[in-house]
């Protein structure tokens, strides 16, 4: 080994000894143990793709995970097919009314959120469900379908080691605060702008 290649590797011995040293003492900081609230917003693509990324993570411990679509696809997406007959051991309820710009109805739209929202109580107060993820819950609050306060406090008394994934644009400010782990989705670009066709497993 050269001169010049023995002083790079020794820097970098150097280097990830400091990184190793930050890296354990921000894990020796964290030292309280309970589920988590994620919320993942944005224009970009990625919120429910993450979140059912989530769902494998739960699935692949054994956990009991529980997921609830709101408004959207009144079909499937794949993601939800395959928990559907190939996860039986997954709670699944979709709301399935379609988009609200399809329905044009407020009054049965409400309703519709309303029952799917007593679905999504019965999880967040049932301690066994380790995950919960309520996809596309923010546009439920944004349309005033859903009480905020309501939403609010259910997602916060949920049992202590009871992980919960809200996805959907925007949320208000209220859930942003109380959510532990808040990620944004940026549009840089998305395919479809350019015309290019939603994509059967890529984007359904
Ligand atoms: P995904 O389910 O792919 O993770 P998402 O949950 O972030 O997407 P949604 O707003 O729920 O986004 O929309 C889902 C569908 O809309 C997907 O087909 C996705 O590719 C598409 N989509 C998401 N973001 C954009 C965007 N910025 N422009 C155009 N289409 C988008
Ligand atoms: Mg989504």
């Amino acid at each position: 080994m050269s001169e010049d290649e023995q002083k790079k590797n020794a820097r970098h011995k150097q280097a990830m000894q400091k990184q190793k040293a930050r890296v354990d003492a921000h894990i020796a900081a964290a030292d309280t143990e309970r589920g988590v609230a994620i919320l993942l917003t944005g224009n970009g693509k990625g919120k429910s793709s993450s979140a059912f990324g989530m769902v494998i993570r739960a699935l692949g411990y054994g956990q009991k995970v529980g997921v609830i679509q709101f408004i959207k696809g009144a079909q499937l997406s794949g993601e939800e097919l395959y928990l559907k007959n190939a996860c039986p051991q997954v709670t699944l309820y979709q709301m399935g009314t379609g988009f609200t710009w399809n329905t044009q109805d407020r009054a049965g739209d409400i309703r519709e959120a309303e029952k799917t929202w007593a679905e999504a109580i019965k999880m967040l107060t049932d301690a066994r469900y380790d995950l919960v993820v309520l996809d596309e819950l923010t546009y439920m609050l944004a349309y005033k379908y859903l009480d905020e306060q309501q939403v609010l406090d259910a997602i916060v008394q949920r049992p202590p080691e009871q992980s919960v994934v809200v996805t959907g644009r925007g949320g208000g400010s209220a859930l942003q605060a109380m959510m532990d782990t808040v990620s944004e989705v940026k549009d840089v670009k998305h395919a479809f702008k350019a015309g290019i066709k939603a994509r059967k497993g890529v984007d359904f």
